[in-house]
């Protein structure tokens, strides 16, 4: 395992004001000195971004938002939030690229979109990508993984203000996770492609998909992440904090 390492809670369209109470505990664990090298970031729901700004400001827990527009201007567009109106609430990170955007309809070209105006506002970008079981079966996942790299940060000279978040979509919330050694071959091709088509020098890797307190021991043993994105783990504050200290220890 590498230092410095990020444990992102997405949790999806779960949690009301009550849930927020249950992230006490990793507010309090998060000060300890053993936590010191680790980055924890939180990306609630939109209607939760404001109470956990505030709830974790005497920490160094930061708070995202799970998606954002593609405009970054006002604009008449009913039920949707822009990276203004995020930053405006205290959030400092954006998931983009989501798989579960993606079934909704965000394509590579409006990924792209979404990156650059969040990154105009001085968001911080959680960049998911991954292949679906289709695209795993039909041998695709190389060209798959290229694509969506290549073509979701078209034009971003910078990877400071961006993580990389490896979701294989099969993986996501089916409890199935890859192969450990497979994996590691993966975020191996990964950084290579990063460095040879984006020309980014160096990047943060975070593998999500099923991640939880029993795979974890195994997932860590990749010495090539630098951290993990979990979903359906992070909503029970005992489960993400067994994840993560697991992880370090
Ligand atoms: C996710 O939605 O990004 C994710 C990793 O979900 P889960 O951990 O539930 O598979």
């Amino acid at each position: 395992m590498t230092n410095n390492m990020f444990f992102i809670a997405n949790w999806k369209m779960f949690g009301d004001l009550r849930a927020l109470n249950s992230t006490k505990k990793v507010i309090k664990i998060s000060k300890k000195h053993k936590f010191k090298k680790i980055q924890i970031i939180y990306c609630p729901p939109y209607t939760l971004i404001n109470q956990f700004v505030k709830n974790t400001k005497n920490s160094k827990i930061k708070v995202g938002a799970q998606n954002c527009h593609y405009l970054d201007g006002d604009g008449p567009y009913t039920g949707k939030i822009n990276s203004n109106l995020l930053k405006s609430i205290g959030a400092k990170y954006v998931i983009l690229g989501h798989s579960e955007n993606r079934a909704e309809g965000d394509t590579n070209y409006i990924i792209n979109k979404k990156i650059k105006s969040a990154l105009k506002k001085k968001l911080k970008i959680i960049f998911c990508f991954g292949e679906t079981l289709s695209e795993k079966r039909n041998k695709k996942t190389s060209s798959v993984l290229r694509s969506q790299l290549t073509k979701c940060l078209k034009g971003i000279n910078s990877n400071n203000n961006i993580i990389f978040a490896y979701e294989p979509v099969w993986s996501i919330g089916t409890g199935i996770i890859p192969r450990i050694d497979q994996l590691e071959q993966k975020i191996i091709y990964i950084k290579k492609l990063i460095k040879k088509n984006l020309k980014f020098k160096s990047s943060i890797i975070l593998y999500g998909g099923s991640v939880n307190p029993k795979n974890i021991n195994e997932l860590k043993k990749i010495t090539t992440i630098n951290g993990f994105l979990v979903g359906g783990s992070s909503q029970n504050a005992k489960n993400f904090i067994d994840i993560i200290k697991k992880t370090i220890n």
